[in-house]
């Protein structure tokens, strides 16, 4: 086996017994990208800058390009972040770096994170290692996809409404969207404020568990960062699910989902009922309105966040051919229209009506309210209930293209990643198996605030009696 194979414990078991070097892994990974990545296309800017090697975890890493690197171009995949370099390292990057860890590239998203495709970048679409005719998922598809390719052995990614579980079930890998307030969204570009989360997508449940340990923590930089011990996430690897309530919401199994998919999440619960789990079904009355709710909420959010990209502080600036109103006003409008694409404009258009005075009580303050009943189902259920079950998307991956041109179905991926980011709540997804055109799907496993490690227990039970994890694809 190569090394980029490997997953990040089976690497530093190597490392310890001086079977390998760190500068021998990250040669061979960096080869890896430049034979593989031209197919894949999951980075969109490599930053090669000698690392030395010389920390505790010299594990090669990618980073979605919506995370502050000092000294790098981050962009977002927008043409309007072009040429922005940000003067500090976000609270995430600070840790990755204290930890010795070897960031090899930006990773490919939507634009602003906006989709569920990775279709909507700058850059052009990340493509799928099952299949190179599919989407990787979005908005972290190139975090997601770096990773199924073995060309990262961890990548990080942000959630906002699905952003990292949904792409991590499309490419067969793990992703978590930890508890809002666990990891520091410090030099995150913000989409959503109030329901962005980053967190890790890996090769298996241990190495989100490694991840984990190096990005979650208090920020006081961050003003929703939350001072809570963060403690050790391996000790959560039991294999042991006996006598644990998993709650199936009965809403969850029904109309939209591939009945591929229903086949390999009633798999999963019969496996964990075997292992000694009890599973019964629940509801999530209001979930039915959590798409909606999010699509007011998140677009408001994002047309107040996006407002600063004018032409004046980052990136972009443009000037039109000829003056059409005054020197300042025509820039900024020729600015945004240029470096804005159809998504980003579509958002922005959506959240600054929902913000609109005399339609803020009609969507922005409702949205709100239903929001509020969202997460009260979800903490009844908790109440009898340890973790719940859900898919992770509706289907597999689709084709490139395939829902470019219809946003309301590509909203629709989301459907059941949403509620966790309203509800605050964190939320996994792990492989389940695979369809008949061989791609993978994803389980999702949701849990109470600040109980990662209850997620981990489960998820790693799963692994631990599977071996969907091991599978790679065919590059
Ligand atoms: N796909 C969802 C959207 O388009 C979620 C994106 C995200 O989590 N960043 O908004």
């Amino acid at each position: 086996m190569k090394p980029h194979q490997l997953t990040s414990h089976a690497l530093l078991d190597l490392f310890t017994s001086k079977q390998a070097s760190p500068k021998e892994v990250y040669e061979d990974i960096v080869a890896r990208i430049q034979s593989l990545d031209p197919k894949v296309k999951a980075y969109v800017r490599m930053a090669f800058k000698g690392p030395d090697f010389s920390g505790q975890m010299p594990i090669p890493i990618a980073i979605k390009d919506n995370m502050c690197i000092k000294g790098e171009e981050i962009t977002c995949s927008s043409r309007i972040l072009k040429g922005f370099h940000p003067p500090y390292d976000a609270g995430v990057i600070e840790r990755v770096k204290k930890s010795g860890g070897v960031i090899l590239g930006l990773a490919n998203m939507d634009e602003f994170a906006f989709g569920s495709s990775c279709e909507s970048s700058c850059y052009g679409p990340t493509f799928n290692p099952w299949n190179l005719a599919c989407v990787p998922g979005g908005s972290s598809g190139g975090s997601a996809a770096a990773v199924a390719a073995d060309e990262a052995f961890w990548a990080l990614g942000s959630d906002t409404g699905g952003s990292i579980r949904q792409p991590a079930s499309f490419c067969g890998i793990v992703g978590l969207k930890p508890t809002y307030g666990r990891v520091s969204r410090y030099g995150l570009i913000a989409f959503a404020s109030s329901l962005d989360q980053i967190g890790p997508l890996t090769k298996d449940v241990t190495d989100c568990a490694l991840l984990m340990n190096i990005i979650a923590g208090y920020d006081e930089r961050d003003s929703t960062s939350v001072n809570a011990p963060v403690p050790d996430y391996t000790k959560a690897l039991v294999k042991d699910v006996q006598g644990l309530k998993i709650g199936v919401p009965k809403e969850a199994l029904g109309e939209g989902l591939d009945p591929q998919v229903r086949l390999l999440i009633e798999e999963a619960l019969a496996l964990l009922q075997k292992q000694g789990a009890m599973v019964k079904e629940v509801s999530l009355p209001h979930t039915p309105y959590a798409v909606a709710t999010y699509y007011i909420v998140a677009t408001a959010e994002a047309s107040s966040n996006l407002a600063r990209f004018d032409g004046v502080q980052y990136g972009l600036r443009a000037m039109p051919a000829s003056t059409r109103k005054n020197a300042l006003i025509d820039m900024y409008e020729e600015t945004r229209a240029r470096g804005f694409g159809d998504e980003a404009k579509r958002r922005i258009m959506l959240g600054t009506y929902a913000l609109s005075s005399g339609y803020y009580d009609a969507y922005y303050l409702r949205g709100q309210k239903v929001r509020t009943l969202i997460k009260n189902d979800l903490d009844e259920v908790f109440k009898s209930c340890d973790v719940i079950v859900t898919p992770t998307a509706p289907s597999v991956a689709f084709k490139v293209g395939e829902k470019i041109s219809d946003p309301l179905s590509m909203y629709l991926s989301d459907i059941y990643t949403i509620p966790a980011n309203l509800a605050g709540i964190p939320a996994i997804s792990i492989p389940c198996g695979f369809s008949k055109d061989g791609m993978p799907a994803g389980l999702q496993l949701m849990g109470k605030a600040f109980n990662e490690e209850m997620l981990l227990r489960v998820a790693y039970t799963y692994e631990q009696n599977t071996e969907w994890h091991l599978r790679k694809p065919n590059l």
